[in-house]
């Protein structure tokens, strides 16, 4: 099918599916729930569950799952055939609401941070119907939530979708106040930039650290990296267009707007971007996407590195979360319209982000700490881990004009003008781009940067959302009590440019000075996942997190358990990857190397009067490496069995942290090195040229 509006959403019981297929009046109620928020009315599961099993079995489906994003990163499936045997030993295809609104997956292989232990392991994973049901591989996906027995949330869904309530509560007072009173809900939206790498499959399968650990422990670097800028939006080879018209066409069968596919920075990287859509929704195609991606690429000799930093000495991948709120009704919260200076609706939400940002600067961080990402940021070619906000010049100014009482000048903002009589003129954005921020205005929406490529975007958006609703509850009592909202609003407005104006930073963020300038700003720069992952079960996050009922004292701490425990866990194989390349590869590879270049010398001895200098160094600067090589590895595999006796989760991933990582990269010193001079058929795995390059 070649019709890309033919294409779109095939496998999706979408909203037309829906109408087609159901009673006027089951579609009604479902329509609503889905638009409101509100609870599923139980009643009507059968008529809808019925009516998913025809379509599915229609399109070839077999089975069902309840799919659904356990605290693993990834989704998770159990399926289950719509088979039921009949008394003449027949089967007929059956599928009950009960069967669809719950689900009953045994909750003990999946991480739960230290609830296990005090409640049962049964689990239950329950009907979403605010995202779509679509049929991959056969199988009808039902998008569900996931929580214990006692009803504490298991996964990333429960919590996005608590939070995205929470701030649609408060959203909807602001927006009463001034005077939208059709207004029945308020939604977060998010288009998330999804970054990869792709090598070819054989090269690959030659890479034990990138089977086991999704990023090289080794090697050294290409003689080219990517100084010449010539990847960034560069022609597509052949392969990678293939790849991506396929990826576009399986992602547009289930309803997922794909919309942008472009070469990255570095080279063998790309980037994928979707048309935004309500937060939710976003999240579970975004794990689609990877899925899609990885799954894509093995089809083409290809695989898909989701990892953040791949390779050393080369930009690494990450995730851009660009986040907005809009009414039912179509208005966008942060659009600025022609006259930013004169849009309260905007200036008070811009106002609103800034403060939760500033004041809760610790949770965008925390929301991406992981192992991967620790390599990325703050390494120059990602945000720094210190939070900031760019708003650019002209915003800056607005909101500084009103902070002092004084007219704001507007004269500046012109068309652009490209200097051609047949290129149209446009107007200028209010902001130009800034790369190195790590919480940008781009227009009509904010842009946080700082995310992994490899995790979900939920808990960076249950955190926005949060933060977000925290705020606009507060600005909503004092503007419902206020004798004149206009003067309220400024006065609020000028405490938000006192009291958090220093979270804002238009200059480089890649620079020496920021670090020092934010210091003395008193932000906040916590350069690692185990300085950032315990204060999030501070009292101030705990109350304000309970306060909006997203998460509960019991589930934020099981969180922290969660993601400690997946720290030291990513780092133990990594280690024990690492020693293992060394003992049996590398070591023995640089022995044999310098046993050859011996019998070289011995040979020109006994010859006589033949120069062996060269010979003789590459002897001493081999031997050195590889003694060193296996004393560190000795050490390594010393600090992890002291790591993995450690009882306390943060004590054992400060190991991890402290000791181990620095081993490793000690190590990873001396291979390199070694591998620059060793003979490419001697060394025992593929170079960062071939990797790089190869396709
Ligand atoms: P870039 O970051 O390269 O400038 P774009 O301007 O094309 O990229 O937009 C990036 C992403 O922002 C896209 O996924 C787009 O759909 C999304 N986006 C645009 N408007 C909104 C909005 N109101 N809410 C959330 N995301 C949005
Ligand atoms: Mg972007």
């Amino acid at each position: 099918m070649n019709n890309v509006s033919e294409l779109f959403g095939i496998n999706v019981f979408n909203d037309s599916v829906m109408k087609e297929r159901l009673p006027e009046d089951v579609y009604n109620i479902l329509k609503s729930t889905i638009k409101e928020g509100n609870t599923i009315d139980s009643s009507i599961a059968d008529t809808v569950a019925t009516a998913m099993k025809d379509w599915a079995i229609e399109k070839g489906a077999t089975h069902y799952t309840h799919w659904f994003q356990p605290l693993t990163g990834i989704t998770a499936e159990k399926h289950d055939s719509f088979i039921s045997p009949t008394d003449d030993g027949h089967i007929i295809m059956e599928f009950s609401g009960k069967e669809l609104i719950k689900g009953e997956p045994d909750a003990s292989s999946f991480p739960s941070g230290g609830l296990r232990a005090t409640f049962e392991a049964r689990g239950y994973t329950a009907w979403d119907p605010s995202s779509y049901a679509f049929i991959k591989d056969e199988t009808l996906c039902i998008p569900t939530a996931f929580c214990s027995y006692s009803g504490e949330a298991l996964d990333q869904k429960t919590p996005l979708l608590r939070s995205m309530d929470a701030i649609n509560k408060q959203a909807l007072r602001i927006v009463k106040l001034f005077g939208h009173t059709d207004v029945k809900r308020v939604n977060t939206t998010v288009g998330p930039e999804q970054e990869y790498f792709l090598v070819d499959k054989k090269v690959y399968d030659k890479r034990p650290d990138l089977m086991y650990c999704g990023r090289t422990l080794i090697g050294a670097m290409a003689p080219k990296g990517q100084e010449m800028d010539d990847h960034y939006f560069g022609v597509l080879k052949h392969r990678v267009a293939e790849f991506m018209r396929e990826l576009d066409r399986e992602l547009w069968k289930l309803g997922v707007l794909a919309k942008t596919e472009h070469n990255e920075a570095a080279p063998a990287q790309h980037e994928l971007a979707p048309i935004f859509t309500t937060t939710n929704i976003a999240a579970d195609h975004n794990q689609l996407t990877m899925e899609m991606m990885k799954k894509t690429a093995l089809q083409h000799g290809l695989v898909c590195l989701l990892h953040e930093k791949p390779f050393d000495g080369v930009n690494g991948s990450g995730k851009h979360n660009n986040w907005s709120l809009s009414t039912d009704t179509g208005i966008n919260f942060l659009k600025p319209g022609k006259v930013p200076e004169e849009n309260t609706l905007f200036l008070l939400t811009l106002a609103a982000v800034i403060k939760a940002v500033d004041e809760h600067q610790e949770l965008l961080r925390i929301s991406v700490a992981t192992a991967g990402n620790d390599h990325r940021l703050g390494a120059n070619e990602a945000p720094p881990a210190i939070i900031s906000i760019f708003l650019g010049d002209e915003l800056t100014d607005i909101l500084n004009s009103i902070a002092n009482g004084v007219h704001h000048d507007n004269t500046e903002r012109i068309k652009m003008n490209m200097g051609s009589e047949v290129i149209p003129a446009f107007r200028k954005d209010n902001t130009d781009r800034n790369r190195t921020s790590p919480f940008a205005f781009t227009g009509n929406k904010f842009e946080f940067r700082m995310l992994g490529s490899a995790s979900s975007i939920s808990d960076t958006n249950v955190m926005i959302n949060t933060m977000v609703a925290e705020v606009f509850d507060e600005f909503a009592t004092r503007l419902e009590k206020a004798n004149d909202f206009k003067a309220e609003v400024n006065a609020i407005i000028k405490e938000v440019v006192e009291k958090n104006g220093r979270i804002i930073f238009n200059g480089d963020g890649y620079s020496e000075e920021w670090e020092k300038e934010a210091e003395r700003r008193g932000l906040l720069n916590l350069r690692s996942t185990v300085d950032a992952i315990p204060l999030l079960k501070s009292e101030k996050n705990i109350a304000m997190f309970e306060k909006h009922g997203v998460l509960n004292r019991t589930e934020i701490n099981s969180r922290v358990e969660i993601i400690l425990e997946n720290y030291s866990k990513i780092l133990h194989i990594e280690a024990l990857t690492l020693i293992e390349m060394m003992n049996r590869e590398v070591i023995p590879a640089i022995t044999a190397y310098t046993d050859k270049l011996c019998k070289t010398v011995l040979n020109k001895n006994s010859v006589g009067g033949i120069n062996s200098t060269v010979e003789r160094e590459l002897i001493a600067r081999l031997s050195a490496a590889n003694s060193e090589i296996y004393s560190l590895t000795n050490q390594l595999k010393m600090a992890v069995a002291t790591a993995e006796c450690t009882a306390t989760v943060l004590d054992k991933a400060k190991i991890y942290h402290d000791t181990v990582l620095h081993l490793m990269a000690d190590i990873r010193k001396y291979s390199d090195s070694a591998e620059s001079v060793v003979p490419e058929e001697q060394w025992p795995y593929p170079s960062y040229g071939e990797l790089l390059f190869s396709i």
